[in-house]
């Protein structure tokens, strides 16, 4: 399979601006997340979304997509050429260079990796929010050996296999021409340092794993699959680079008597036969306490009325959706001898005229229904 292009990935224009790239970008990420589409090649989706928004928001990457395709310059002497110029052999470029071309100083501060975190919460503390602390398992640096990996008294020394720059080059006579690989040195794992003897706290690897108390404030009408960043509270930088984010991702229990699409709410409230055919006054339940509900006479099952502003507060402090709310009109079962009495005096009553206009319609309907 080869590499789609891009902006077909983010299903956008050529001369998109770097703000419609990255809503495309926030839009596809959301729904492909690994963590809420369970289809098979969502993960791949993601990855895939995931690489062309890293190239197509940052502008010296973009420039040289634009200009030279898939196929990444520096790799060989192949600059001024697209891979769409070697028709179908963009892959087979990829395989030669993927990743060889990047030049790698192992000393380079370099940002700690991003954690993640899957937080369940109740309908409710979505609906309103809340603040908790939370316990993440992070790296952090080791106090024995502050971070070296090394015996306290020790020091680790430079790779004699790649000396220090921490990989290896590989030159190669191919089809295109001679090819330099990179590869990471296996002896150091990219590192460019031998540790001889090892710390005993981490086992050479500078770090140990700790629980960390993070406190966050989760904003009200956060919704199920959504995941939201705290800056700076990933895995500590390498070299004294920044540390990476943590990325809450949010479960949200469903409710027994709500269902929530975006920011609305969708209840069912059923109501008596004789309250759907005088009219009365009901009480709602909402998120936000009760609400009293008037029915009008002659309510039929399925009719929906809506309370504005009953809803789940909008994530990002844009007002609160409706309540949507639908009746069900309840048939009484086991009467007594005069409720009987009484309903069919109530049928003979209401004789021919016993049908109401809803009912012509209806029963009209299920008529041309049955004619085919
Ligand atoms: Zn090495
Ligand atoms: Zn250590």
């Amino acid at each position: 399979m080869s590499k789609r292009d891009y902006y077909e990935v983010l299903g956008v224009s050529k001369d998109a601006t770097k703000d419609q790239i990255k809503k495309a970008y926030r839009q596809l990420a959301r729904k492909y997340h690994p963590d809420v589409n369970k289809e098979p090649d969502a993960t791949e989706k993601f990855k895939e979304i995931k690489e062309a928004y890293e190239v197509l928001s940052d502008d010296a990457k973009r420039a040289q997509y634009d200009q030279f395709g898939h196929v990444d310059p520096n790799a060989g002497g192949f600059g001024g050429f697209s891979s769409a110029d070697f028709g179908g052999f963009g892959d087979i470029f990829d395989m030669f260079f993927g990743g060889s071309s990047r030049k790698r100083d192992p000393n380079a501060p370099r940002q700690g990796a991003d954690l993640q975190y899957t937080m369940t919460l109740e309908f409710k503390e979505a609906a309103f929010g809340k603040e908790v602390d939370i316990e993440v398992p992070k790296e952090e640096e080791c106090d024995t050996c502050n971070g070296s990996g090394a015996k306290p008294g020790t020091k680790p020394e430079t790779c004699p296999h790649c000396k220090g720059s921490g990989q290896i080059s590989i030159e190669q006579q191919t089809v295109f021409g001679r090819i330099v690989n990179r590869r990471v040195c296996h002896s150091c794992n990219g590192t460019g340092k031998m540790i001889k003897q090892k710390c005993a706290t981490c086992g050479g690897t500078g770090k140990v794993k700790k629980r960390k108390k993070i406190h966050v404030k989760i904003p009200a009408g956060v919704d199920d699959g959504q995941q939201m960043r705290v800056a700076g509270q990933g895995e500590p930088g390498i070299n004294g680079g920044p540390p990476g984010d943590l990325y809450i991702v949010f479960h949200v229990r469903p409710h027994e008597f709500f269902e929530r699409d975006g920011d609305d709410i969708y209840c069912e409230m059923p109501i008596t036969f004789t309250q759907a055919a005088l009219g009365d006054e009901i009480e709602v339940p909402t998120l936000h306490g009760k609400v009293k509900l008037k029915i009008p006479a002659g309510t039929q099952t399925g009719t929906r009325f809506r309370l504005k502003g009953k809803g789940v507060p909008n994530v990002r402090g844009y007002g609160h959706g409706d309540q949507h709310i639908k009746i069900r009109v309840v048939t009484p079962t086991n009467l007594t001898s005069r409720q009987k009495e009484l309903l069919r005096e109530f049928a003979e009553i209401s004789g021919e005229n016993h049908q109401t206009e809803y009912d012509d319609s209806f029963f009209a309907k299920v008529k041309r229904a049955f004619k085919g």
